[in-house]
């Protein structure tokens, strides 16, 4: 086995857990937290270096309506990426942890047993896997939620919308492969150093393609969401040119293209990042951020570039531009 449940946190016994007592109560939905001792499974990150809280916790449903689809499903509350902009940095306003974003992951470890209570009485549609967390991070190498909910879904007839970071999602293919999916991978620029600052824990760029291009072998369409840009640092024409590029040169038939949005709780996070790395760029963000005329200007400019870089790889109309 690849981790353990730490000797403090069995069931039974005391946990941190914000219900007390620790072991998982199904009917309650309390909580316990367990540690992660496999090095593979662990960030190292932020404040507390290497340490990750993960809670086992039940949900009553899985399956939820979003704006993204019909549904979207998310077996993770929290992601171990922990990405400087990550947009899902809102959950922790309904589900208040006190660790930081990126060092806590919740389990809802009777998903598969949610979903199909659900699936009896849902009507087939499309499925975005996952909104509010990656559902291919470290810790699914172990729990296997996402594999089990994708196959179930494919067999009540859903079609499905796979985006990730990580190449994890290859150990799936098996189930993927020949049902109504469409595989897509995030990609914010192709230049490693910047992308282990801004997303550390997720997988390297080349492992992204490489999902992609195993994808096209196992006969799934495929996606590639470019974005969030970040301004100045991989929106600029040349890297634009060269990510829409290699997209063509591996065949993908959709491509979104998106901008850094100004969504709750994200700026701290941009902000610190760029105090610390960047300082010269932290004025020009903020008011690319929040500066109406600045941001509106700044989005007309990034349509109109990767618009001209999509036409010129031949992915003119295959692209969605998402601002
Ligand atoms: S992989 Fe996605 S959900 Fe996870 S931290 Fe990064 S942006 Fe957020």
């Amino acid at each position: 086995m690849a981790w353990r449940v730490s000797p403090a946190s069995r069931r039974g016994q005391s946990a941190s857990g914000p219900c007390g007592p620790g072991g998982l109560n199904a009917s309650t939905g309390c909580v316990e937290a367990v540690t992660v001792s496999d090095p593979s499974l662990i960030p190292d990150s932020g404040s507390v270096p290497g340490q990750i809280v993960v809670r086992e916790t039940a949900c009553k449903a899985i399956l939820n309506p979003t704006s993204l689809g019909d549904y979207s499903i998310n077996c993770y509350t929290g992601c171990q990426h922990g990405c400087v902009y990550c947009y899902a940095r809102f959950m922790q306003r309904f589900h208040p942890h006190a660790e930081p974003w990126g060092q806590f992951v919740d389990v809802k470890i009777n998903a598969v047993e949610a979903l199909k209570r659900q699936l009896r009485r849902t009507k087939p549609g499309e499925v975005f896997v996952s909104s509010a967390c990656d559902a291919w991070q470290p810790l699914e190498a172990h729990y296997g939620l996402s594999r089990r909910c994708c196959q179930l879904l494919l067999e009540y007839g859903f079609r499905l919308h796979v985006l990730t970071k990580s190449a994890l999602v290859l150990r799936d293919l098996d189930v993927l492969a020949g049902g109504d999916v469409t595989l897509g991978v995030t990609i914010t620029t192709l230049q490693e150093p910047l992308r282990t600052l801004w997303e550390l824990h997720a997988a390297p760029v080349a492992e992204r393609w490489r999902v992609l291009e195993a994808g096209r072998r196992a006969g799934l369409e495929t996606a590639v969401m470019f974005g969030p840009l970040l301004p100045v640092l991989s929106d600029g024409q040349e890297s634009l040119n060269a990510m829409f590029q290699r997209a063509a040169a591996v065949g993908v038939q959709r491509v979104w293209v998106d901008a850094l949005n100004p969504r709750p709780r994200v700026w701290p996070s941009v902000a610190r990042l760029l105090a610390q790395r960047f300082p010269h760029l932290r004025e020009t963000y903020r008011r690319i951020l929040f500066h109406p005329a600045t941001r509106s200007a700044y989005l007309a400019d990034l349509r109109q570039r990767a618009t001209q870089a999509a036409k010129q790889s031949g992915l003119g109309d295959r692209v969605v531009i998402c601002f």
